[in-house]
């Protein structure tokens, strides 16, 4: 088969592997019906973060199942399944407090962009829909596997809750869906932060009551402006940047909540700064595997369509460009079809 490669900083190949086969007794094999580019991916590709070698890409996916190793006993053959970036055996002590993504027994899902995956620990891992799922659902159902689920966990780690004021820095997919996750979750008011008239739609679509253009420290006056001075009761960090981080903890009021999804690069926190923030911080890896039941159930039944975050699609063999379109901001994120 064929699948994305990154070499080095914006070489991204599309190029011969071997397909995945049964490893382990506990791998599935699944045939993808949709796979797609990650912001995270955009670290590696723009020289953020080193390349050692050529390595296989893409960690979001959803398909049908087509073998299952000899201990696997949940996921069947011709199932129609979506599980998350980290593989999980969902039994362990910190996959029963509802963090997967730091399961005892975690394994990275790689290599996605490609026709056929393994994924491991496919009983913990998989969630299986009731049906295979109309065409139409497809989008929406992949974005579950990652940034819908991400956005979600943004929401939940800080703490939204019905009529509370919610801030949130990024504009990316992530952001977005962290948007409609707080929408979802009953949140008064929320502001998005964004400064791309085709995003500030879409957040607005989602939920979002105001939007915020300045950046920084301006962006914090703006918010202290917005809420009487006092700063959001959430604020969800979906960059991973000093200056998104700093943004996040200074636009949140005394005693409120910080969370942070996006895979921070170069960042550094002052314990002087922390200590009289007085915020509540939490965040990390989604533990995505927590929300998939959840998230399936409301995009099935028409109640949530993260789908719309896709506005670019190609076929897989266009992956270079896919990276492109959202390198250059052309794309907010872009759907590959095998
Ligand atoms: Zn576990």
């Amino acid at each position: 088969m064929r699948g994305a490669v990154l070499y080095g900083p914006r070489d991204i190949r599309f190029e011969e592997r071997d397909t995945p086969r049964i490893a382990q007794p506990t791998d599935a094999i699944i045939t993808l019906s949709a796979t797609c580019v990650c912001g995270s991916d955009l670290w590696p590709y723009r020289g953020i973060q080193a390349v050692p070698e050529p390595t296989p890409m893409g960690h979001e996916y959803c398909g049908i199942v087509e073998d299952v190793g000899g201990a696997v006993t949940k996921i069947k053959p011709g199932q129609f399944v979506i599980g998350s970036f980290f593989a999980s055996d969902n039994a362990c002590p910190n996959c029963d407090a509802g963090y997967q993504s730091s399961c005892q027994h975690r394994e990275f899902v790689g290599g996605a962009q490609a026709p056929v995956l393994r994924v491991p620990l496919a009983d913990g891992t998989l969630v299986a829909t009731a049906d295979v799922p109309t065409k139409e659902l497809i989008p929406s159902l992949l974005a579950v596997s990652d940034v819908m689920g991400t956005g979600w966990f943004a929401a939940d780690a800080a703490n939204v809750k019905s009529g509370c004021t919610v801030a949130v820095v990024g504009d990316g997919a992530v952001g977005l869906l962290a948007v409609l996750s707080a929408k979802r979750m009953g949140a008064e008011r929320i502001i998005a932060m964004s400064r791309h008239e085709s995003r500030q739609k879409l957040a607005r679509e989602f939920g979002a009551t105001d939007i915020v253009t300045e950046r920084g420290e301006a962006g914090v006056a703006r918010i202290m402006e917005l809420t009487g001075g006092v700063g959001a009761d959430s604020v969800l960090e979906c960059v991973g940047t000093q200056e998104s981080m700093m943004q996040a903890i200074h636009a949140t009021r005394p005693g409120g909540y910080v969370s942070y999804v996006g895979v921070p690069h170069g960042v550094e926190l002052k314990g002087e700064e922390l200590f009289f923030a007085h915020v509540h911080l939490h965040g990390g890896p989604a533990p995505v595997r927590r929300f998939l039941p959840k998230l399936i159930d409301l995009v099935c039944n028409g109640k949530i369509n993260p789908g719309k975050v896709f506005d670019l699609t190609l076929p897989l063999d266009q992956v270079a460009e896919g990276y492109r379109a959202m390198d250059e901001r052309r794309a907010i994120k872009a759907l590959l079809r095998p």
